[in-house]
């Protein structure tokens, strides 16, 4: 018997955009494409790209991303509606819109007639001609347009009659999907229940919902939305947004997945499946935007299936439901017990698999490896997406000495009067061989790399293709000031293979080396180890 079709909600992820505008963060355009690429891979409908025509970064990502190929997700810009008295042909943002060459727009226009008198400064009548007049303009080129109506939430609460045309407006002229936001995120759940079947009762076009947390309601208001009758949800990554955030999708998606039923994801996997990519998701997020994660973040945080009380350990070891609304390993986290190293062991097995070792479950292995990550994250490191550096510590651990070179020396020098001069050199042994290289670069991280490329490649040409495509550093411990400990983290690809390291120091150049060194050396070992079997 064929199972039952779950009722799908369509997602359209704004993590780029509205995600994007959250205070003390910014993407770099590989950070840009890097999550896009995450998130076509959990399946959202679409993702909002950026704002072109608000930012240049934004227009360059709408260029990369045509070289990228997807899987299950479609790119949309984002944009607004054309400026007051003027023909949409004239308007630049519209048609820097139209360049990107997407297939779907996002067009927000306000339907609260407070910000059309008092902040646009124009008439009601023509805020519903400048609606119809983008959306027809970009129909009239192919688009689909999806409709945000802006603070519709406040607007439906002082001008019910108003807010309503506005979105009449939009349906009559084509929108394909008619969002209701809560842009200021003052709106109670009860309110959004009612507020959403009432504007559901007046059009036949579907309806999404798009929440702000201000007060702390985002999850809920965009859950109850649901409820109510909307069939296209927005939410960030970690909700991340404006001010006090967006809907996180974090939580919205398994909910809506594991408590109402709901499909919410479009590829070839069960959702079940997908949303054990949940955490790790949530993690590379924020290792991107240089945010510490939030350990109490519901479902994806640290602490979210962390058990301290002696009772409920107790109790926890009887039966894992006795303090858990889901089972952890369904979004992909873990359970942690504070007396008991149950679950680190299984971790530590379970991550063994991934790097093709078989381990023993007595095996010292285990425990030596467990006890260097825990060490190393009581320090400060993030190992969760640093592939490389923990497959580093297995082989370590197992005893295997594999590094192809050692860096004996490493020196960074920098210096400003008229003009900046940084220079990096390294003494490297391979074998019996030692090379001495210089090299220049814009930075000292740069330069050490150039000089350490540049010594390495004379014994090791495959590392030709080897690019560094991401590169953070994050501080530890801000209380120490600039004493204080980094992090720095290192993405490398090249033909065959994507790869991270991390490393940890109260230097930045000395940490950025650490990871550097470790993932140059992790490539060349992994060609050594390819038929090992261990
Ligand atoms: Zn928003």
């Amino acid at each position: 018997m064929k199972a039952k079709e779950l009722d799908y909600i369509e997602i359209l992820d704004t993590t780029l955009r509205d995600g994007a505008q959250t205070y003390g963060i910014s993407f770099s355009l590989q950070d840009k494409l890097s999550i896009t690429q995450r998130l076509d891979e959990l399946g959202v409908r679409y993702i909002e790209g950026g704002w072109p025509g608000s930012n240049p970064k934004d227009i360059e990502f709408f260029k990369a991303i045509k070289d990228i190929s997807l899987k299950n997700s479609e790119i949309v810009a984002f944009g607004s509606t054309r400026k007051k008295e003027i023909t949409p042909s004239k308007d630049s943002m519209l048609n820097t819109l139209l360049e990107t060459e997407v297939k779907t727009i996002v067009i927000f226009g306000k339907a609260w007639d407070l910000h059309v008198t008092e902040v646009l400064h124009t008439t009601l009548d023509e805020n519903l001609k400048m609606i119809e007049d983008s959306i027809e303009y970009l129909k009239d080129h192919g688009l689909d347009v999806i409709f945000d109506a802006e603070h519709f939430f406040d607007g439906f609460k002082g001008n019910y009659e108003y807010a309503i045309r506005v979105v009449k407006k939009a349906e009559e002229v084509g929108a394909k999907v008619i969002v209701l936001c809560d842009t200021n995120g003052g709106t109670l759940t009860s309110n959004t229940q009612s507020i959403v079947k009432g504007t559901k009762a007046e059009l036949k076009t579907p309806i999404g919902i798009h929440c702000h947390n201000d007060s702390g309601l985002a999850v809920a208001n965009t859950l109850m939305a649901v409820l109510s009758g909307v069939n296209h949800v927005q939410g960030t990554i970690n909700g991340l947004g404006e001010r006090c955030g967006n809907a996180d999708l974090c939580q919205v998606l398994p909910t809506l997945h594991f408590k109402m039923g709901l499909r919410t994801l479009i590829n070839d996997k069960p959702m079940s499946e997908q949303l054990k990519n949940l955490s790790a998701l949530s993690k590379y997020v924020y290792e991107l935007t240089n945010l510490p994660p939030n350990p109490y973040q519901p479902y994806v945080g640290k602490n979210a299936f962390a058990h301290k009380g002696g009772v409920h350990i107790d109790a926890m070891l009887k039966q894992s439901r006795a303090y858990e609304h889901i089972d952890p390993f369904l979004v992909g986290n873990r359970r942690e017990l504070s007396i008991s190293e149950l679950s680190g062991r299984a971790g530590v097995m379970n991550m063994a698999l991934k790097f093709g070792i078989k381990l023993d479950k007595q095996s010292d292995v285990v425990d030596k490896v467990l006890n260097e990550i825990k060490s190393m994250e009581a320090q400060g490191y993030h190992m969760e997406d640093a592939n490389a550096t923990v497959h580093l510590i297995f082989l370590k651990s197992m005893g295997y000495d594999l590094y192809p070179f050692q860096v004996q020396l490493w020196r960074v020098s920098t210096m400003k009067n008229s003009s900046k001069f940084t220079s990096g050199e390294v003494i490297v042994k391979v074998g019996d061989e030692v090379l001495h290289e210089a090299s220049i670069g814009v930075g000292p991280v740069h330069a050490l790399d150039q000089a350490l490329r540049k010594a390495l490649l004379k014994c090791f040409p495959q590392l030709k293709n080897v690019n560094l495509i991401n590169y953070k550093v994050t501080v530890v411990d801000s209380a120490s000031g600039t004493a204080s400990t980094v992090r720095a983290f290192i993405e490398f690809k090249d033909d065959s293979l994507q790869w991270a390291t991390t490393a940890l120091s109260d230097n930045i150049i000395e940490a950025s080396a650490m990871a550097l060194i470790d993932g140059y050396a992790y490539r060349l070992i992994i060609d050594k180890i390819k038929n090992f079997s261990y």
